[in-house]
C-alpha cells in the first residue's frame, strides 16, 4: 500500500518553514550541549552558535530551557474498539493531546477485529488515522491467532506497509489470548521477518480462573480485577515470553510493566543477554493503584487498566528508579480512554470494566515531576526514555529521538520550572476525568514543534488537523538485529572425530573473518558519511555539531530503499559560507547542566 501524499496548504507554508530556537541547552540521550538549531521544511538543518540564517526566520529564546527530541509514545490505543465499545480518542483528538504534552509522535496498536484479515485491519487503521493525525505516528499489528495466512500477512505488512513490529497476547483469553506454541511461531516468523515481537505479559488462563472465584464469592467490585491478576501472574508471563524469544532468538519488547516484580525480570534477563526490552507506563511511575480498592466504585473504576496498577505504594518509584537505572527502557502510556459512563459497563461485574486509562498527554510531564525532578534521573535518560530508546528499538532512529543535523524537527522547548497542575478540566484529551487529577508537575512544554512547525507556541496549542503523516518502521533495525545476529549460532554437537573437529575450526574462522570485514565496512563506511544523509552532505559538519552516531550511518550498499522521508541536505535553499571557526568556539560541551535535579533555580 502506498502512502498518500498530502499536500501541505498555503497558508501554512512560508512563515512557518524557517525557524531558529536560539540560547537552549539541547539535549539528546548521550549528553547536553549549549547550541542554538536552526530549521528548515520540516528538518534540523543547522546546529551551533552564531549560525548564519536568512531573513525572516522566527527566532525562539529558549535561554533557561531544555530543547529535547519531542517525546515517541509507543503505545497508544485510540479509537480502539474494544469490550463492546470503543476509546473515545480518537486520532485527532488523541494525537492533539500528544502534541500539547511534549509527544511528536506516537505507534498505536493495529487490533484485527474478529474474521479480519491483518492487512485489512491495518488498512482500516490507515484509513482512520491518517486524515487525522496532528503528528507523525507508525503502527504495531497486533497477532491474535495463528494460521498460514497470518504468517503471510505479517510479512505483507512487513515488505510493503511498514509495519516493523508485532503484538501477541498472553492474557484476554478467548478473545486475543495466543498460547505457547503460536507464542513460539509467531516470534520465529517476527524473527525471519526483522520484525520486534512485542507481548502483553500476563497468563490468561490463571486470571479466568481467579475471576471466577471471585465473582462466585461476591466480589464483583473493581478491586477484584487487581486481584485476579496479582503481580506473579504478570512475572511468570514475562519470564515465558523472554524465556521463549531466547530459544528462538527472537527480540522481545514487554509492553506495559506494572509491578516491580515483573521489572525485575526483565532486568535479570537482560543482564542474561536475552534480547528484550522493558516498557513501563506513565500510570503506573506517576500513581500507585490503590484507588481501585477505594469506596467510592464510580471512582474506582476509572484506576482499572491492565496489567493492573498495584497498590503497593513504592511501586512507581521503583519502576522509575528502573527506568533510570537501564532496567527498563522506555515509557509509555498506554493510553486507552473509556469515559465514566463506558466504564460502569462493568457495574456488576469487573470483568466487564472497559480496561485502560489516559497518559498521552501527562507522560512527559509526569516523569519529568517523579524523575528528573525528583532528582532520580537526569534529562539525558529522560530522553532515552521518553523518546532515542523507542526510536532505536523501532528502527526510526535517527530521523526520529535526536535532535542533529538532518532529524526531523520533531523538537520540543522545555521549561523546568514552570508549573502546572494535571485537571480533566484543562486537559485536551476527550476523555471526561483524569487518573492524575490534581497532581502539581514541574516542567511544561512550552514550545512544540512538529515537522518544523510550531504547534504549541508559547504554551497555546496549535496543532493542526491531518498535519501528521505515517512513518514506516523498517524490519531489521541494526540496533535490534546486530544483538540477534550476533547469538546466532548453528546448533553444533560434540566433535567426536578429528574430521568434525576441522569442520568447526573452519566455519569459526569464517565466522571471525566475517566479523571482521563487517567491522571494517563499518570504519569506511563512517570515513565517508558523516550523517545518515546520502549522497554525502555539501558541507562537513562543524566538529562540535553532535553529528548522528556512528551506529547511525547507513551504507546504502546494504540497506533498501531509505526511510520515507529521509531528505538530502541538499535540498535546502541555505547554506553557510563562513563563521564556522567562530561557532566551533562558541559551541561547549556542558559536562555538568545545571537545573533538572533539584527544584532550585536554573542557571
Ligand atoms: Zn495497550
Amino acid at each position: 500500500m502506498s502512502t498518500p501524499v498530502k499536500k501541505v496548504p498555503i497558508h501554512l507554508q512560508s512563515a512557518q518553514n524557517r525557524l531558529l530556537i536560539k540560547n537552549g541547552k539541547v539535549v539528546n540521550d548521550d549528553g547536553i550541549i549549549d547550541s542554538d538549531v536552526y530549521i528548515e521544511d520540516g528538518i534540523i538543518r543547522q546546529m551551533g552558535r552564531n549560525l548564519i540564517i536568512p531573513g525572516g526566520t522566527r527566532i525562539i529564546d529558549a535561554r533557561g530551557k531544555y530543547v529535547m527530541p519531542g517525546g515517541i509514545d509507543p503505545h497508544t490505543h485510540f479509537e480502539f474498539e474494544f469490550m463492546d465499545t470503543k476509546t473515545v480518542d480518537d486520532f485527532y483528538q488523541g494525537t492533539k493531546a500528544a502534541v500539547a504534552g511534549g509527544t511528536t509522535m506516537i505507534i498505536d496498536f493495529v487490533v484485527p477485529r474478529k474474521e479480519e484479515s491483518l492487512v485489512e485491519a491495518y488498512e482500516r487503521y490507515r484509513q482512520n488515522a491518517d486524515q487525522k493525525v496532528c503528528c507523525d505516528y507508525a503502527l504495531h499489528v497486533a497477532v491474535t491467532s495463528w494460521s498460514p495466512k497470518v504468517k503471510e500477512d505479517m510479512a505483507t505488512l512487513t515488505k510493503t506497509c511498514g509495519v516493523g513490529s508485532f503484538k501477541m497476547f498472553m492474557a484476554y483469553r478467548d478473545m486475543l489470548m495466543l498460547r505457547d506454541p503460536e507464542l513460539i511461531e509467531s516470534f520465529k516468523a517476527c524473527k525471519e521477518l526483522g520484525a520486534v515481537a512485542m507481548v502483553h505479559a500476563e497468563n490468561g488462563d490463571i486470571i479466568a480462573e481467579n475471576a471466577q472465584k471471585l465473582l462466585d464469592a461476591g466480589v464483583t467490585g473493581p478491586e477484584g480485577h487487581e486481584m485476579s491478576r496479582p503481580e506473579e501472574v504478570e512475572a511468570e508471563a514475562v519470564n515465558r515470553a523472554c524465556v521463549i524469544a531466547n530459544q528462538v532468538n527472537s527480540p522481545l519488547y514487554i509492553t506495559a510493566i506494572t509491578s516491580k516484580v515483573a521489572s525485575d525480570v526483565v532486568s535479570a534477563k537482560r543482564s542474561e543477554g536475552a534480547v528484550v526490552f522493558g516498557e513501563t507506563l506513565a500510570s503506573a511511575v506517576g500513581i500507585d493503584g490503590s484507588e481501585q480498592y477505594g469506596k467510592d466504585v464510580e471512582r474506582a473504576r476509572r484506576f482499572v487498566t491492565n496489567p493492573p496498577l498495584r497498590p503497593d505504594p513504592t511501586t512507581p518509584a521503583y519502576l522509575t528508579e528502573g527506568l533510570a537505572q537501564d532496567n527498563l527502557q522506555v515509557i509509555g502510556s498506554d493510553n486507552c480512554t473509556f469515559s465514566a459512563e463506558q466504564k460502569a459497563l462493568g457495574k456488576d461485574d469487573f470483568t466487564k470494566i472497559p480496561n485502560g486509562v489516559n497518559g498521552v498527554e501527562d507522560r512527559m510531564s509526569v516523569l519529568w515531576e517523579k524523575g528528573v525532578h525528583a532528582g532520580i534521573m537526569d534529562p539525558q535518560r529522560f530522553v532515552a526514555v521518553t523518546s532515542a530508546n523507542a526510536a532505536r528499538i523501532f528502527n526510526l532512529y535517527p530521523r526520529k529521538g535526536v535532535i542533529a543535523v538532518g532529524s526531523d524537527a520533531d523538537i520540543v522547548v522545555w521549561d523546568p520550572n514552570r508549573k502546572r497542575t494535571i485537571s480533566a478540566e484543562t486537559h485536551v484529551q476527550a476523555v471526561d476525568f483524569n487518573i492524575f487529577e490534581g497532581m502539581e508537575v514541574t516542567g511544561v512544554p512550552e514550545y512544540v514543534i512538529v515537522n518544523g512547525r510550531v504547534c504549541v507556541d508559547e504554551c497555546e496549542l496549535k496543532a493542526v488537523h491531518g498535519f501528521g503523516r505515517y512513518v514506516n518502521t523498517e524490519p531489521f533495525g541494526t540496533f535490534v538485529y546486530d544483538m540477534i545476529n550476533e547469538k546466532e549460532k548453528r546448533p553444533r554437537g560434540v566433535a567426536r572425530t578429528e574430521a568434525e573437529a576441522k569442520r568447526h575450526a573452519e566455519e569459526d574462522a569464517a565466522i571471525a573473518k566475517a566479523k571482521e570485514a563487517a567491522r571494517a565496512a563499518a570504519a569506511r563506511a563512517n570515513q565517508t558519511n558523516g550523517t545518515h544523509e546520502s549522497p554525502k552532505p555539501k558541507l562537513q559538519p562543524i566538529s562540535c555539531m553532535p553529528t548522528l552516531p556512528d551506529s547511525a550511518v547507513v551504507t546504502p550498499s546494504t540497506k533498501g530503499p531509505r526511510m520515507e522521508g529521509q531528505r538530502n541536505l541538499q535540498d535546502s535553499t541555505f547554506s553557510i559560507s563562513e563563521d564556522v571557526e567562530e561557532a566551533r568556539r562558541a559551541c561547549i560541551r556542558v559536562n555538568n547542566p545545571p537545573g533538572g535535579r533539584s527544584a532550585g533555580g536554573f542557571w
